[in-house]
């Protein structure tokens, strides 16, 4: 039994380069963490568990359009939105993960769904939407998920040969990323994590990322902690980043934050993975760790940690 409960969420590594950024825009995306951090603390305040909590965060960071995952994910090369979504439950190690998936309002939800009512970890495309139908989910029209902004970076990317040939000009790359998260602990000590995302601007041929891969993008485990991860997917895959981080804790003793700043600024950098890890562990420490310019973040304890940032 903790005393301490606790969330950590993020909006995303890709974001918007600090010289791009208004006052307008830093000010809706602080009240969008905020509101999303808040969303998951009224679960853990009211007793609420850790695998709640991190849904909710998730879930409010999904529908709000400024967000790359939900309401406002990006766009395949197809001109389409493609989902992925993962969530893990520190407590019992059970999972669940969705990729590819259309239409779906909330597919943390989904993801949920597949952990808590089927017999499968990871469902994808068909599938799992067809699982959604079954489930009673809410499934959107295609405009639904459209965000002026999103389409305009999908209409660049389309159309730069730096893409194509997958060499990304520093400016086209920050904004073709994006993935929301969250990790919570609740007062029974139980740890969780979820993360869902549109995936990479212009991805191509059923591209799934590390979001939905228990272990890369999403891990949870009472033993050592919960970790959602942000950045380009495929080294965060390689690296078996979020899996990494617990693995520094469990077999050498790492505190959270000394296992984190090894992936982040480490291992992910050796392979150039540009990216972030948030995660927090069942005493209630927290690690926000990046090494791309800036990541949507926040977190809130019942200790009086309350607070959100964007750059360094
Ligand atoms: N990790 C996500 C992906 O590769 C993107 C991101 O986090 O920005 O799909």
């Amino acid at each position: 039994m903790s005393s301490t409960f606790a969330i950590v969420i993020h909006g995303g590594a890709g974001t918007i380069s600090k010289k791009e950024m208004t006052d307008e825009l830093e000010k809706a995306f602080l009240q969008g963490l905020t509101d999303a951090i808040n969303a998951g603390y009224s679960v853990l305040e009211k007793g609420g568990t850790a695998i709640r909590a991190a849904q909710a965060s998730v879930m409010s960071l999904e529908d709000n359009e400024l967000f790359n995952a939900g309401k406002g994910s990006v766009f395949t090369r197809k001109g389409i939105h493609e989902m992925d979504a993962a969530i893990m439950d520190g407590k019992t190690l059970g999972a669940g993960a969705v990729a590819g998936v259309r239409n779906i309002r909330n597919p943390i939800e989904l993801a949920a769904e597949v952990m808590l009512n089927s017999d499968h970890v990871l469902l994808s495309g068909e599938g799992a939407n067809e699982f959604a139908l079954y489930r009673k989910l809410k499934i959107e029209p295609t405009e639904y998920f459209f965000s002026k902004t999103r389409y305009d970076q999908w209409k660049e990317a389309r159309d730069s040969e730096d893409y194509v040939l997958d060499h990304n000009h520093e400016k086209s790359k920050e904004k073709r990323i994006g993935t929301v998260g969250a990790v919570a602990l609740d007062s029974e000590g139980n740890v969780a994590a979820a993360t869902s995302t549109g995936g990479m601007t212009n991805k191509n041929f059923g591209r799934l990322g590390d979001t939905p891969v228990i272990g890369s993008g999403t891990y949870a485990n009472n033993r050592t902690a919960a970790i959602s991860c942000t950045g380009h997917g495929e080294m965060f895959i390689r690296a078996v980043a979020a899996y990494d981080v617990s693995c520094l804790m469990e077999y050498k003793g790492l505190s959270l934050h000394e296992a984190m700043d090894i992936v982040v600024n480490d291992k992910l950098v050796k392979l150039k993975g540009e990216g972030g890890i948030i995660g927090v562990d069942p005493k209630g420490n927290i690690a926000m760790l990046f090494n791309s310019e800036g990541m949507y973040r926040g977190a809130r304890n019942n200790m009086g940690l309350n607070e959100t940032a964007i750059y360094k």
